[in-house]
C-alpha cells in the first residue's frame, strides 16, 4: 500500500512522543450511520435508565441485587437456587458476544456499549455545546486560563459531575432497587452511610470514565476489546478501507469535467479514490487512521464511513470506500459468506438457547428439598408403625403467596407434623418437620422408595423422591 505511515505500528494514537497522554479531539459527523446510531443510543438509552424504575405488578424490570442474592430479569424473579440458569445465560450471552464479533467484528463496542453510547452521545455532545467543535475546544485547552476558559471548564465538569451521578443512582438501582435508592435520597444520611459512600464513589468512577479517561477505556482497559485480535478473521465483517480502490491516495486537481457536486475536486491524475483529506481520523473518537488497515483500537462507530460518503459524494464516486466488509471482501471482492467457524458457534448458540429456553418453561415455581432428618434411623410407634423423621424446605420463586399442602402418594402412609407447613409469602421460604408413619407389615426392604406430593393454592407443584428406613419385615 502506497502512503502509509508505518508509526502507528509503535505509537498510540493518543501518546505524545514522550509517554503523556494526546488529548483526542473528534470532530462531529453526520450521516446516515450517524444518524441510525442515534436512535439505536436512545432506544438503548431509555432502556437502560428505564429498566429498574419500570414496575410491573408491583416489581421491578430489572433487579441485580448480588448482596441479598435477589435477581429479577424481565420482571422474572430468580433465587440463588436458580444460579445454573444464570450460568447458563451468562455462557448464551459470552457466546453470542463470540459470534457476533466473529461475524461483525466490535459492532457491539461502537453502537451499543454503554460507555461509547454515554461518552459519544451524551458527555461529547454537551462539551461540544459548552466548549464548540473540535476547533474550538482544541484552542481552548492550549490557551491560557481566561475568564472564559474557566467557566466554561467549571460549567463542562458541573454538569458532568451531576449526569454521572444520574448514571451512578441508575446503577444503584440495578442493584438495590428503586425503593432503597430513594431511602437513601430521603432518609437521614446517617442511617445509610454505606449506601451514600457507594453512590460517591460510583460517581467519581463514572466521572473519571468520561471526563479523562474516554477512548482508554476501550483500546487499552476493556477485555473485549483485546480479545478481538484472536476472534476475527479474514471473513469477519469490519469497518475496512477498500485501499484497493482508495491507493495510490492523493489530492485530486480540479479538471475541464467538474460535476454540480465536485466543486472541491475531481477526478484528474490517476490517483484512486482517497483524497487524502484525513476526514476519516479527524472522527475518529480513539484517534486511528482506518487506511493503515485493522486495528484493535477500533471500535466500529462507522463514523469514518459517514465521513468518507460524504467526501465521495462531493468528488462524484460511489460510496463505501470505507465500509463494512471483510478482509476477504475487500482483497477477493468475495461477498461475505457463512464459515465453517460461524455455523460450529452459531449451532453452539442455538443449542445453549434451546436449553436455556427448556430450563425458563420448565422451571418450577418452588424449590422443594426433602431430607430425612440426620442421625436417625427410624422409631417404632404404636399399633406396629414404623416412622421416620423429616425436614422439608421450601422456596416461593413467585410473586404470590403460596398455601402449601404435603402428602404421600402411598394411600397407607401417614404423616403427623411437628412443625407444620403454612402460607409462604411471595420470594420467602419455610421449614416444616414431620413424621411419616408406614404400617411395619408394608415395609419389605431397608430402604422403602415414598413419593411426596407438594400441593400451593391446590394445584401439584412438585412431586418428591426420597426413602424411608425400616426393619426389613420377610
Ligand atoms: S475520508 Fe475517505 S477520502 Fe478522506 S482520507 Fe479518509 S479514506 Fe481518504
Ligand atoms: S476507525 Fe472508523 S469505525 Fe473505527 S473507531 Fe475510528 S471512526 Fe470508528
Amino acid at each position: 500500500m502506497v502512503g502509509i505511515d508505518e508509526s502507528f505500528r509503535v505509537n498510540l494514537p493518543n501518546q505524545q512522543a514522550d509517554g503523556g497522554r494526546k488529548w483526542l479531539y473528534p470532530r462531529a459527523t453526520s450521516g446516515r450511520f450517524t444518524r441510525w446510531r442515534i436512535w439505536v443510543a436512545w432506544g438503548l438509552l431509555s432502556a437502560l435508565f428505564a429498566g429498574p424504575f419500570v414496575w410491573v405488578d408491583g416489581h421491578p424490570l430489572f433487579l441485580f441485587n448480588v448482596l441479598e442474592r435477589r435477581f429479577i430479569v424481565f420482571g422474572v424473579p430468580f433465587w440463588p437456587q436458580d444460579f445454573y440458569l444464570v450460568a447458563i445465560g451468562l455462557l448464551t450471552f459470552i457466546v453470542f458476544i463470540g459470534l457476533f464479533t466473529v461475524v461483525f467484528g466490535r459492532v457491539w463496542c461502537g453502537w451499543a456499549c454503554p460507555q461509547t453510547i454515554f461518552m459519544e452521545m451524551i458527555f461529547r455532545k454537551i462539551e461540544t455545546l459548552i466548549e464548540g467543535d473540535h476547533n474550538r475546544k482544541r484552542r481552548l485547552d492550549a490557551g491560557p486560563w481566561t475568564t472564559e476558559k474557566v467557566v466554561k471548564k467549571t460549567t463542562k465538569h458541573g454538569v458532568f459531575f451531576l449526569l454521572s451521578f444520574v448514571i451512578s443512582n441508575t446503577f444503584l438501582a440495578y442493584l438495590i432497587g428503586r425503593d432503597q435508592l430513594f431511602a437513601i435520597i430521603t432518609d437521614d444520611p446517617v442511617e445509610h452511610l454505606g449506601g451514600l459512600t457507594s453512590m460517591l464513589v460510583f460517581t467519581g468512577v463514572f466521572y473519571l470514565v468520561f471526563a479523562r479517561l474516554r477512548e482508554i477505556v476501550c483500546t487499552t482497559i476493556c477485555p473485549y476489546g483485546r480479545l478481538q485480535g484472536v476472534m476475527l478473521d479474514k471473513n469477519s465483517l469490519v469497518v475496512a478501507y477498500d485501499h484497493l480502490r482508495g491507493e495510490p491516495r492523493g489530492k485530486k486537481v480540479k479538471n475541464e469535467h467538474v460535476t454540480p457536486h465536485s466543486s472541491l475536486f475531481s477526478l484528474n491524475a490517476p490517483k484512486g479514490d482517497c483524497v487524502d483529506c484525513k476526514l476519516c481520523v479527524q472522527v475518529c473518537p480513539t484517534g486511528i487512521d482506518i487506511r493503515n488497515g485493522i486495528q484493535l483500537e477500533c471500535i466500529n462507530c462507522t463514523a469514518c464511513m459517514d465521513a468518507c460518503d460524504a467526501v465521495m459524494d462531493k468528488i462524484d464516486r460511489p460510496r463505501g470506500l470505507i465500509r463494512m466488509d471483510s478482509q476477504s471482501g475487500i482483497e477477493q471482492g468475495k461477498p461475505f459468506r457463512l464459515t465453517g467457524r460461524i455455523w460450529a458457534y452459531s449451532a453452539v448458540l442455538l443449542g445453549l438457547l434451546g436449553l436455556m429456553g427448556f430450563l425458563l418453561v420448565s422451571r418450577p415455581v418452588a424449590d422443594v428439598t426433602v431430607l430425612r432428618a440426620p442421625g436417625q434411623l427410624y422409631q417404632r410407634g404404636p399399633g406396629q408403625t414404623v416412622s421416620n423423621l423429616y425436614s422439608v424446605e421450601i422456596i416461593n420463586k413467585t410473586y404470590r403467596s403460596m398455601t402449601l399442602t404435603i402428602r404421600p402418594t402411598r394411600a397407607d402412609a401417614r404423616l403427623r407434623f411437628v412443625q407444620p407447613l403454612g402460607t409462604l409469602p411471595p420470594g420467602s421460604h419455610t421449614k416444616a418437620l414431620l413424621f411419616i408413619d408406614l404400617p411395619e407389615r408394608a415395609i419389605h426392604e431397608n430402604s422403602t422408595p415414598l413419593t411426596l406430593q407438594i400441593t400451593a393454592n391446590g394445584e401439584p407443584i412438585n412431586d418428591i423422591e426420597t426413602t424411608f428406613l425400616g426393619p426389613m419385615i420377610d
